[in-house]
């Protein structure tokens, strides 16, 4: 059966730049846990940053213009993390490959998961249109990635497979 690429913190892991999560309730979701088809990752813990860590952004552009050095992903405390979010997207893209994943579920907003809305890069919590660079990887891949108020759909896209 087919499997599903989610964000690990959407599944409980304390992997957020705060040490927290953000768990889902969903019984769909468990009920592919438990058939073993859900394959979840954390981008930025993949690729070494630490948990907790300083809350980053994309200043510049989205995730695509990251993966094409137009745009960095920066720490609120001036750092250029863009590596570290590169090689995650990487990462993730390796996993859905391996596992045959065209469906992903990754956290809305995130500089890394953000699909459709991202912030700004001002870090006065302002939203712009764009994708993280791990969906945007994933995206110019193939991958259908949804965020987490779109379960509905991604379940819909997984059955249609
Ligand atoms: S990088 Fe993605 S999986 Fe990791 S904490 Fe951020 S939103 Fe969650």
């Amino acid at each position: 059966m087919n499997k599903i690429l989610i964000s690990a913190c959407l599944l409980g892991d304390r992997v957020r730049y705060d040490g927290q999560s953000k768990l889902l309730d969903n019984g769909t979701l468990e009920t592919l846990v438990s058939q073993q088809r859900v394959i979840k990752f954390c981008p930025e813990v993949g690729s070494g940053l630490p948990v907790p860590r300083p809350a980053a952004e994309i200043e510049g552009g989205d995730g695509s213009d990251v993966l094409t050095n137009q745009a960095k992903v920066i720490t609120r405390d001036g750092r250029d993390v863009s590596n570290y979010f590169i090689e995650g997207a990487q990462q993730a893209l390796a996993l859905c490959r391996e596992h045959n994943i065209t469906v992903a579920v990754l956290t809305g907003i995130s500089p890394s998961c953000g699909s459709q809305k991202i912030y700004d890069g001002s870090f006065r919590r302002k939203i712009r249109d764009g994708d993280g660079v791990t969906s945007a990887l994933l995206k110019q891949h193939g991958i259908h990635v949804f965020d987490q108020h779109q379960l509905e759909q991604a379940f819909k896209q997984l059955a249609e497979l």
